[in-house]
């Protein structure tokens, strides 16, 4: 008797956990903070791309204070270049030192390409990229888990991204979608995050996409894009 229950309970609590380990996130979220930032996460690892910026440098978005409280802890900050609508020297700063992590651009660009080696089932391209009064641009391809995602910045050019298969996620500002237009350039992506849109740009970008299955414009701060990961 006293056997078979501490064999239930076994068998139980190894069911729990196994459950638990089950049920453990199996979902990337990205969600919208500003310009082309985004927080991107898989429920154990923090990403974030050309955020902190400066908040409404250049006629851009503006976010609140509370957003940079919001970041979390020993958070990977990915940045494309450092004009200030998509970099806050300060802000970096800060943070950091409030909340530890690290970041990564051009001026460290082999130990991001390393990141690799320090997290599960991570590993970006970069590319270097064009973008008018930056000597140092860089574009990434971001595959993690099954996902893949293009993160293009600032550049101007289809010209790299034209050269990518296979992508989950695209986020381009919306010039690049039209220099891919107009240079005949096919993008292999699933879907498209149209991202860095000015304020008053807003409501013809809406107007423009809304009815595109595959296109949606990044409009509203905090918004969350959910990618499942397949469980097989
Ligand atoms: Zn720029």
């Amino acid at each position: 008797m006293k056997r078979t229950f501490k064999e239930l309970f076994f068998t139980l609590t190894f069911c729990l956990i196994a459950t638990l380990g089950f049920s453990q996130s199996k979902e990337i979220t990205i969600q919208f903070l500003g310009n082309c930032g985004l927080y991107i996460t898989d429920g154990t690892t923090n990403i974030y791309t050309d955020f902190p910026y400066k908040s409404g440098a250049h006629g851009y978005m503006e976010f609140d204070e509370s957003q940079l409280d919001s970041i979390k802890d020993n958070s990977i900050f990915i940045f494309t270049h450092k004009h200030s609508d998509h970099y806050s020297e300060k802000n970096i700063k800060k943070v950091i030192k409030e909340k530890g992590g690290k970041k990564y651009g051009s001026w460290n660009i082999e130990a991001l390409k390393n990141l690799e080696e320090s997290l599960e089932n991570f590993s970006v391209e970069v590319f270097k990229t064009k973008h008018k009064w930056s000597p140092n641009h860089y574009s990434y391809l971001i595959t993690w888990h099954d996902k893949r995602i293009f993160l293009s910045g600032d550049t101007e050019s289809a010209e790299t991204i034209g050269t990518l298969k296979n992508m989950d996620w695209a986020f381009v500002p919306y010039w690049v979608l039209l220099d891919a237009k107009e240079n005949d350039i096919k993008i292999d992506a699933k879907m498209f995050g149209v991202y860095h849109l000015a304020t008053v740009q807003i409501p013809s970008a809406k107007e423009k996409y809304d009815d595109l299955d595959n296109i949606k414009p990044m409009v509203e701060k905090g918004e969350k894009i959910i990618l499942e990961l397949r469980t097989d």
